[in-house]
């Protein structure tokens, strides 16, 4: 990531943070974890500790939504997420991979699949176990 893309995304995401809803949607949390994230991909160790970059990481599975966004909007930004990537994170997942067959589709709702489109397998999502 370049110092303008990373400049672009921090401001973008300032911006999103800025303008969340007045009704929780955890898009506060997720737009403050993504610059954190950011910026620690950004300035590596110089920014953050080792221990609270692990806390952070951690956070997208605790189950309160506060620890949860910022902990999805962290992985994104450390993911080094472009702000477009990273919105479509906040929005759920928008691409399905089939593990059998390596098939890479958009759902149509949010429902999770029952059936990879290509290959149907109804595992499509479960990791492939060696026999
Ligand atoms: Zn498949």
């Amino acid at each position: 990531m370049t110092e303008r893309e990373f400049q672009t995304n921090m401001k973008a995401a300032d911006t999103f943070r800025r303008l969340a809803p007045e009704q929780y949607d955890g898009s506060s949390d997720f737009w403050m974890g993504y610059m954190r994230g950011l910026r620690r991909l950004y300035h590596g160790d110089a920014f953050g500790i080792e221990d609270e970059h692990i806390l952070w990481m951690a956070s997208a599975d605790q189950p309160d939504d506060t620890h949860r966004f910022r902990g999805m909007g962290y992985r994104a930004g450390f993911a080094g997420q472009s702000i477009q990537r990273a919105m479509q994170t906040f929005s759920g997942p928008h691409t399905y991979t089939c593990t059998r067959c390596d098939h890479e589709w958009r759902p149509r709702n949010d429902q999770p699949p029952k059936h990879c489109p290509s290959c149907k397998s109804p595992y499509w999502d479960k990791p492939r176990t060696k026999t």
